[in-house]
């Protein structure tokens, strides 16, 4: 991949992602610093090249390793549901995948905290993001189930993958107020949740139902 990639052209040129995120407004986002970034960022460089051109269809991709690149809808409804209770200093997600995500929120929030079971694509993320200059992102190879409790205190956690019940590591790393945003069940469809930390206690709203890889323990 080389700086002239980000440029795309035909099917991954910036007329194309105009449309998608005209789409995304007709849709329901209202957010327009998420609409501003998703019109600026290249998602046609997080898929391997001969999906490149199917990179701004609102559908969600192969990405190998039987994991998906998220269809955009979602990327932006859960992006603005994260930050719609006001600027995020430290976020973390649990399934870095393409890097997509990573890169929609590293635009808009202070800093990233990116985990990844699996290694080969961690790697991949790894060379986008840094294609994309954006050096507020750290990525790590570990069970995301766990968090990442050293830097914990996080204003938003994103999860991309669904576990069948709410990691209570994920809960306790949240900081006062912060909310976990995250895809919960073990069908095909899950529910979307919204949970805000209140004290020792939380808080939970049902935003609406969606498909996710399943989230998996251990590392590859
Ligand atoms: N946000 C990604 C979506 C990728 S799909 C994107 O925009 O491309 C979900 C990702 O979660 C997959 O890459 C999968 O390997 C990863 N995943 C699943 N369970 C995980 C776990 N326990 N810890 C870390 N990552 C996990």
């Amino acid at each position: 991949m080389t700086p002239n990639d980000l440029l795309g052209s035909g099917m991954t040129s910036s007329r194309t992602r105009e449309r998608m995120v005209n789409r995304l407004m007709e849709q329901g986002i209202t957010d327009l610093s998420v609409i501003d970034v998703m019109r600026r960022t290249p998602r046609h460089i997080f898929l391997d090249e001969a999906l490149a051109h199917r990179a701004y269809e609102d559908t969600a991709l192969p990405i190998g390793h039987g994991q998906t690149l998220s269809q955009p809808y979602i990327v932006a409804r859960m992006t603005e549901a994260l930050l719609a209770d006001g600027p995020l200093k430290k976020v973390l997600e649990i399934g870095t995948g393409s890097g997509y995500q990573t890169a929609v929120m590293a635009q808009l929030v202070g800093q990233v905290f990116s985990v990844e079971r699996i290694r080969a694509l961690q790697d991949k993320a790894r060379t986008r993001l840094q294609l994309l200059k954006l050096h507020n992102v750290r990525l790590r190879h570990t069970d995301g189930g766990l968090g990442w409790p050293e830097e914990a205190g996080f204003d938003g956690i994103i999860a991309t993958a669904a576990p069948l019940g709410v990691p209570k590591a994920l809960i306790a790393q949240l900081a006062e107020g912060g909310r976990l945003i995250i895809p919960v069940g073990g069908g095909e469809v899950q529910d979307l949740l919204l949970i805000t930390r209140r004290g020792d206690s939380h808080e939970t709203r049902m935003l609406e139902q969606v498909r996710f890889v399943p989230m998996l323990g251990g590392v590859l």
